[in-house]
């Protein structure tokens, strides 16, 4: 039973326990505690609410590039092309799904030096309501498919839109898996919006960042905008002559 689990059936006892004096503002002050607390939870991999997952490496010398979402056929050999002519390595989150029509790519990942981890199965928008059963089916289900074609294991999980709940917690500590965060991200929505990567580098990028992008396919922009806006960050990194690592 994790903290947050025993946070909430403490809160339905003292719940209990103040309807019949009818406390109607403490039970008000307990639920809507709950609540807040729940959101955070639910939004924010780095609070620990539903149990631990790594959104820094405080201490580290390198900057972790980690990209999301793919492979995708167009952008993630691009992409691929451009760390390696600057010398930059990273972690690719991969979609277990994408993975299966794309295996030639995770291998490529994988030779290169890249990391290779866990995005779960597929991307669906309703990802954090799934219960036990499923999650557990899903994240499993992800990782044999990204092991069989990488010949390697598995052990880092990035949930979908970075949304958890406690089952997600649960199934990674039964899976051996940890999740994985950030602490800096481009707030580009999967590339809906590719030119804000370039915000990246006018941010404060620092020695220990796990910094967010994605190398799914650019929907409003065009790829050239955001391969131009991903040398960008680079040419920051390169310019602070930070070093970059993959998380494994
Ligand atoms: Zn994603």
């Amino acid at each position: 039973m994790n903290n947050y689990t025993k946070y909430a059936i403490a809160t339905f006892f003292a719940i209990a326990v103040a309807i019949p004096f009818k406390l109607v503002a403490v039970i008000g002050i307990l639920v809507v505690a709950l609540l807040i607390t729940t959101g955070i939870g639910v939004c924010s991999l780095r609070s620990g609410i539903f149990g631990p997952a790594v959104t820094s490496k405080k201490g580290a010398e390198s900057v972790f590039l980690t990209f999301d979402d793919g492979p995708d056929p167009e952008l993630t050999p691009k992409v691929l092309d451009l760390l390696k002519q600057k010398g930059i390595t990273a972690t690719f989150f991969c979609i277990a799904q994408q993975a299966e029509l794309y295996p030639e790519l995770v291998k490529r990942i994988i030779a290169e030096g890249h990391g290779l981890a866990s995005h779960d199965l597929t991307h669906p928008w309703w990802a954090n309501f799934r219960r036990y059963k499923q999650l557990k089916h899903d994240i499993s289900s992800s990782v044999n498919v990204l092991e069989q074609i990488s010949g390697g294991s598995i052990s880092l999980y990035r949930p979908p839109v970075g949304l958890s709940n406690p089952h997600t917690h649960r199934v990674c500590r039964e899976l051996g898996l940890t999740i994985v965060g950030w602490n800096r991200s481009a707030r580009d929505g999967g590339n809906r919006s590719a030119v804000a990567i370039s915000h990246l580098a006018a941010l404060s990028m620092r020695p220990g960042d796990i910094v967010l992008m994605h190398d799914s396919a650019p929907t409003m922009y065009n790829r050239n905008l955001f391969l131009a806006s991903l040398e960008t960050v680079i040419s920051r990194i390169k310019k602070e002559r930070f070093s970059t690592e993959s998380l494994l």
